[in-house]
């Protein structure tokens, strides 16, 4: 078996070759690696070759591939069945347990959540329930923000998207479109005239929390504060996507970093939604919020939402064990190897005389190669992206798996220790070199 006819086969048989657009090595070039396991901060090929990881299934794999605690969570459930489509004692304690974790200085994130199974679902229903609540239509985002794949929040969007560099999705109602307006991250002027625009017609502005699907895009000092209060002045809704971030970035996602450092009353999003990390690599991921809100949610109010799968129990063992796993020790080792990983890439381009900026969120952290900020998608476009799949490619050919774009976050684990960090930092001086060829 090899990479090259495990990639014929599935080319013959699914779009692509692949199940997400991503995967499909497109920006990068060359055979994407077909996986068969992974262990910790390693995953190993169909070709017995091992990378040291760095995608960590795009987050989910907070404390590392195969977690003991977590397998052996996921194991015990499926001894006893693997969905019932019914409630299980183990929904209400993950349901707990999260808004116990998003809890920051007494000041509560959420106050009911609702479990669904992909981060596409999660945000779509928040947006459902953004026009539910208010009775408008128009939904605000930003460009190079991703929210999933639903119709409605595809247009301008990060992730693959951007990665293919499409302006939106094929298939998507033109009276669907207009109803997003997508605006420039961290800049409230045109916040402020897209309300002017449109008086008491905005649901929603909806937000990663901190954008990290353009690479990463830093909120300014006090953006999302006042997302927030423009929101409410004008009776719409602010939903946080913490999907990527949540669990991440700190206990509290990027709210919870936020609210740490809040003097006085702290903002907060009317509806927040999770994945990832949540289900532990699992499908799992959540839609949360302001009580209120959250009760007009089927079968208590009129918004209607469901899920054949919805808070699977193999789903919530794996993302109860991996937030039990999440402890602070494990969160200061990521972010401890975020500054030494992010602050060696920076050193190797440096002394190669190639210009790259990293932009860093908590432990998340991706590359550009402009020598200036990135605070929107416009900045990360302005890059010469051309240089990242040599730079990739050089990489992986040494046995370090990044993300296969340079529009992605890296991701670490607190399985990653010294020994990798050391083994990808000695990599690194040949992929800036054929980075400052390409
Ligand atoms: N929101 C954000 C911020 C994301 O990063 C993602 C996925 N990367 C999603 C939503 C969609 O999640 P899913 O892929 O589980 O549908």
């Amino acid at each position: 078996m090899s990479n090259e006819t495990e990639f014929a086969r599935a080319r013959a048989v699914i779009p692509g070759g692949v199940n997400s657009p991503v995967r499909a090595y497109r920006s990068v070039g060359g055979t994407p690696r077909f996986l068969v396991s992974a262990r910790g901060a390693y995953v190993t090929d169909v070709e017995g070759r091992e990378y040291i990881d760095l995608i960590g299934s795009w987050g989910p794999a907070l404390l590392g591939h195969a977690h003991p605690d977590v397998v052996a969570a996921v194991q015990d459930a499926a001894s006893r069945g693997l969905s019932f489509g019914a409630t299980t004692p183990g929904e209400a304690e993950l349901a707990e347990l999260l808004r116990e974790r998003t809890t920051v200085r007494g000041t509560r994130l959420f106050d009911s959540i609702r479990l669904v199974s992909t981060g596409t679902e999660a945000t779509m229903t928040a947006v459902r329930l953004a026009r539910g609540a208010t009775g408008r239509d128009i939904v605000l985002k930003f460009a190079g923000h991703y929210h999933g794949h639903s119709d409605g929040l595809l247009a301008e969007s990060g992730s693959g998207v951007a990665t293919l560099g499409l302006p939106g999705s094929a298939g998507v109602p033109a009276d669907v479109a207009a109803l997003t307006i997508v605006l420039p991250y961290n800049d409230l002027a045109a916040i402020e005239a897209a309300f002017a625009a449109h008086p008491g017609r905005i649901a929603a502005i909806i937000t990663e929390a901190a954008g990290a699907n353009a690479g990463v895009l830093v909120p300014d000092d006090g953006f999302n504060r006042a997302l927030s209060d423009l929101a409410h002045r004008e009776g719409a809704l602010l939903i946080l996507d913490e999907v990527l971030t949540g669990f991440r970035v700190g206990p509290a996602g990027w709210w919870g970093l936020e609210a740490e450092r809040a003097d006085g009353e702290m903002w907060k999003p009317d509806l927040v939604t999770f994945g990832k990390i949540v289900g532990g690599g699992l499908p799992l991921a959540a839609v949360a919020g302001r009580r209120d809100v959250m009760e007009l949610l089927a079968p208590l109010g009129p918004v209607y939402q469901a899920g054949t799968l919805s808070g699977n129990p193999l789903a919530v063992a794996a993302g109860l064990a991996t937030l039990r796993g999440a402890d602070a020790d494990a969160y200061a080792r990521i972010d401890r190897s975020a500054a030494i990983l992010s602050a060696a890439v920076e050193e190797a381009f440096a002394s190669a005389g190639l210009a790259v900026t990293v932009s860093r969120a908590g432990s998340l952290f991706s590359l550009a190669f402009r020598d200036r900020a990135v605070r929107t998608y416009d900045d990360a476009k302005d890059q010469d992206a051309w240089r990242y799949p040599a730079f990739f490619t050089t990489l992986l050919e040494a046995g370090v798996s990044l993300p296969p774009s340079v529009f992605e976050a890296w991701f670490l684990s607190a399985a990653h220790t010294d020994l990798e960090l050391d083994r990808i930092t000695a990599a690194l001086p040949a992929a800036v070199r054929a980075a400052a060829r390409a």
